[in-house]
């Protein structure tokens, strides 16, 4: 008959297929007895183990804090310890050890050997020390963002995915006091003395850099005035992007304020500049074409100089163009752009347009394309769309090869019309493509090229489309051509 197994051999059975290491050790250090798991874990058979005192086994930094436990223990003053400790596999590498030691006495109460037990600790540790030089470095990241964050000179500010704000550094803090004099509530949209670039019209929540941030917008170089006083105020440039978790969930949104009131100042006096000098000298040309017709007129000059009459004349309507473009580019900087808003043929003003430009089409050879209805009554203000059309027009025509050709395409479409001026011309450079309608920019092939212009057209042709609430758009390849798309809202029949 099998009976249950005697305590001696519960005892054997747990020592040998124990995964911690047990070895009775001797007074003298010795290891009288090992079990398999401390043979592996050190890298020895049992009989060359059991030859050895832990004394050689343990690193020597550990060795004294274990000797002096285990005399601590001899003396009668503790019975049992535990520490953790380094040890020296067989070959050579060290080992961590969660070490358990208990003393065992003669029934006389003398010492007799110690029972120990070992755990393999070399991984926790390991992953302990990654850890912890893990965390060290996350947080001199943080201390290095933190410095950042304080000492940049733009305001930073985070807003969590409700719209409240999170954190901001101290610059944003500090120019908060000129839109907020009476204080912010922390909450994305308040509406403060903050205006529109025009520096004149206040914006509205929706207009609010926070508020649109906190709706999840991205912008960049989103510019507007604080500050009610003109004499005080100032212009910001901000930036905003959303912030996302690991499974791509907005967690919020950051922005960067940039102040920009020297950079606004600046321009709105080149703009002044440019709009007084260019009404300065709109006056005297007048007066130069007016005596131009008349000597041209005259019957009695000699041929030739009727002739340089012609380029002397032909070279002041130059002029009084390019003037009339500073002079438009003056208005809209003002944020004086009025329409006059009629019933217009618009399938007209397209052929009217591109007759105006045939003559330099033809000298190109340029073939100019129409594809209009017979007739498309539009209300807008017409004079100003003709201006969109003879700027894409004349580009088309302009910045074409002899060959290519201009296709003015012009249809209606949901709530208002849509004209495109497609040419097979030189194209622009893709990193060029969102410049074009900035003021005085000028495509690097175009220059190249010495093809004439001012860079104005472009940014004509956006600010009167964008005051007819519009949207231009150019799609363009180097050398194969471009589009420019405009859709114009508009009540149509
Ligand atoms: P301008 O033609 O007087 O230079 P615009 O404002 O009309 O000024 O155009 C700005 C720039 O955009 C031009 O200098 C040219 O580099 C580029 N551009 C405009 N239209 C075209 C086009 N159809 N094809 C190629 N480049 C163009």
């Amino acid at each position: 008959m099998v009976g249950p197994p005697a305590d001696v051999d519960l005892w054997r059975l747990a020592w040998e297929h124990s995964p911690v290491g047990m070895t009775q050790v001797g007074l003298d250090g010795r290891l009288l007895l090992v079990n398999q798991a401390l043979c592996d874990m050190l890298g020895y058979d049992a009989a060359d183990l059991s030859k050895r005192g832990f004394q050689e086994l343990t690193h020597p930094d550990d060795l004294e804090a274990d000797l002096a436990l285990l005399d601590q223990a001899v003396a009668g003053e503790i019975d049992t310890f535990r520490i953790r400790k380094r040890y020296f596999h067989a070959q050579g590498h060290v080992i961590w050890g969660d070490l358990s030691v208990a003393l065992v006495r003669r029934p006389d109460g003398s010492p007799l050997h110690f029972i120990s037990q070992i755990l393999d600790v070399t991984e926790q540790r390991d992953n302990e020390e990654r850890l912890s030089a893990a965390t060290a470095e996350v947080e001199r990241e943080r201390q290095a963002l933190e410095a950042i964050f304080e000492t940049v000179n733009v305001g930073l500010l985070l807003i969590g995915a409700d719209g409240r704000y999170e954190r901001m550094n101290r610059r944003h803090l500090e120019t908060m006091r000129l839109p907020f004099p009476d204080g912010h509530a922390g909450t994305a949209g308040q509406l403060g003395h903050v205006y529109l670039p025009d520096g004149k019209t206040l914006m509205s929540t929706e207009d609010m850099p926070s508020y649109r941030a906190a709706q999840g917008e991205e912008f960049d170089d989103y510019r507007y005035w604080v500050g009610d006083d003109p004499a005080t105020r100032a212009a910001f440039s901000t930036s905003a992007r959303q912030v996302r978790g690991p499974g791509g969930e907005r967690l919020g949104a950051a922005l960067a304020y940039q102040e920009i009131t020297d950079l606004m100042r600046a321009m709105r006096v080149k703009d002044e500049f440019v709009a007084s000098v260019s009404h300065e000298l709109r006056t005297p040309l007048t007066s130069v074409l007016g005596f131009l017709e008349i000597l041209c007129d005259r019957g009695d000059l000699p041929v030739d100089a009727t002739t340089q009459l012609g380029v002397v004349r032909r070279n002041a309507l130059r002029l009084q163009g390019l003037l009339a473009d500073l002079l438009q580019v003056g208005q809209v900087a003002e944020g004086n752009l009025q329409l006059q808003r009629t019933e217009v043929d618009l399938a007209a003003l397209v052929r009217d347009a591109a007759e105006a430009a045939r003559h330099v089409a033809d000298k190109n050879q340029v073939a100019v394309v129409l594809d209009v209805p017979d007739r498309l009554l539009v209300t807008l203000d017409g004079q100003r769309v003709r201006q969109v059309l003879d700027n894409l027009v004349s580009n088309a025509v302009k910045y074409s090869r002899p060959g290519d050709s201009a296709t003015v395409t012009l249809r209606p479409a949901a709530d208002g019309v849509v004209i495109e001026v497609a040419d097979t011309g030189i194209g622009i450079a893709a990193d060029e493509v969102d410049q074009v309608f900035t003021r005085f920019f000028r495509g690097a092939e175009a220059v190249e090229r010495h093809i004439p212009g001012t860079g104005l057209g472009l940014d004509i042709v956006h600010a009167i489309v964008t005051a007819h609430a519009g949207t231009v758009t150019l799609d363009s390849e180097l050398g194969r051509g471009s589009t420019f798309r405009v859709t114009l809202p508009a009540r149509v029949g």
